[in-house]
């Protein structure tokens, strides 16, 4: 696997409320290869969005801390100018509403050329040429035509397909799209997906995706983040994600699914596999913690099924859950603990049954 292309250190980001300090993002650390792709997942307000905009410079009226290198420099510690110089170039982003990206007034081939002509020295031709071109990678049909049309003439997919061919109108080296799909019909996501997946694939560029939902990125992820509360509490390759997630939060999300024949691609439907009982649709119980106030001990204890003693009273850290330490979880419960189904409640329910485990007997130290 390629050098990392982002290094993001215990970036902390706070926002001033009249009820206090909102911490919104609280010590996230995370390595992105170049040319991978990572996905980023947790319910509204984990922190995930708020990560990704504090990355690229875009979040206004925080207070923020830490480090977020990309190609070796700091994008936290750039001035504003130099900050966009970046965002566009070599790192763009798409949104989950393409129609508010767009603007309605301008005919989509001169945004898209025009943002060429903002960062490269082109011609107007020369630009709009590239704009065709663009338009037709992503599968607008008749770009030559199209380029001509405004945002309102496309459809929702056909928009977020003009968005992408803007983001990569400079060839950037990270991609980042935060809910790209959420907008848009299940048969219209799924293509969106695959565009995405085959554009990563040709230009070789890093990819993160940020979503609710663990579906969507169920063929495309190399490494999944989930996020809880403002942090990471499990990290791991796609397949020990969907197959062995460690984390009960994780976990949760993995249950909470829409049931479907199968997760698309070469993933059956994990979680769902096998028995009827696991067919059902099973929210996780509860709701995300204010970030005001966030829970002492794990931030999941109030919602969690297997809470012991000590996740009342220390915060877990992230802690290899494998052998090779590529599979990290922030939870008290023992690293055998990982999986789906009966058999993995059977070993996180005697773990955590007894009530008695303690940091020490999990092998890990206090936090
Ligand atoms: Fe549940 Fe405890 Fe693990 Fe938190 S640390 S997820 S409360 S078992």
């Amino acid at each position: 696997m390629s050098a990392a292309l982002l290094q993001v250190r215990d970036l902390r980001v706070t926002f001033s409320t009249p009820d206090g300090p909102l911490q919104a993002v609280r010590g996230v650390d995370f390595d992105l290869p170049a040319g991978t792709v990572m996905g980023v997942v947790g319910e509204s307000g984990s922190g995930k969005s708020v990560t990704m905009l504090t990355v690229l410079g875009l979040t206004q009226g925080a207070q923020v801390s830490g480090q977020a290198l990309f190609e070796g420099r700091d994008l936290l510690a750039m001035s504003a100018a130099e900050q966009r110089k970046v965002r566009g170039a070599r790192i763009a982003m798409v949104f989950q509403d393409p129609l508010s990206s767009l603007h309605p007034h301008y005919r989509v081939g001169w945004q898209i050329a025009e943002m060429i002509r903002a960062h490269e020295p082109v011609s107007r031709a020369e630009a709009r040429r590239r704009a065709v071109e663009l338009l037709a990678m992503v599968g607008i049909p008749q770009p030559q035509r199209r380029i001509d049309d405004y945002p309102h003439q496309f459809s929702g997919g056909m928009r977020q397909r003009v968005m992408i061919a803007m983001a990569l109108a400079l060839r950037p080296r990270l991609l980042i799209a935060d809910e790209p799909t959420t907008a848009l019909d299940v048969t219209v996501q799924s293509q969106i997906l695959d565009l995405l997946r085959r554009l990563q694939a040709e230009l070789g560029m890093a990819v993160i995706i940020v979503t609710h939902d663990l579906g969507v990125i169920a063929e495309m992820a190399h490494e999944v983040l989930v996020m809880y509360a403002g942090q990471v509490v499990e990290r791991a390759p796609r397949r020990a994600i969907y197959y062995r997630p460690h984390h009960p939060y994780t976990r949760g999300l993995l249950e909470s699914l829409p049931a479907r024949t199968g997760l698309p691609g070469t993933l059956p439907a994990p979680g769902r596999a096998g028995s009827a009982q696991r067919q059902r649709l099973r929210p996780i119980a509860g709701q995300p913690p204010s970030l005001i106030r966030v829970p002492p001990g794990c931030p999941f204890h109030p919602r969690c099924p297997f809470v012991m003693d000590v996740c009342r009273r220390e915060p877990p850290r992230l802690r290899p859950v494998d052998v090779n330490g590529s599979h990290e979880s922030a939870c008290w419960l023992p690293p055998e603990a990982v999986g789906l189904g009966a058999e993995a409640d059977a070993r996180r329910r005697a773990a955590a049954g007894s009530g008695r485990i303690q940091p020490a007997e999990a092998g890990w130290g206090a936090a």
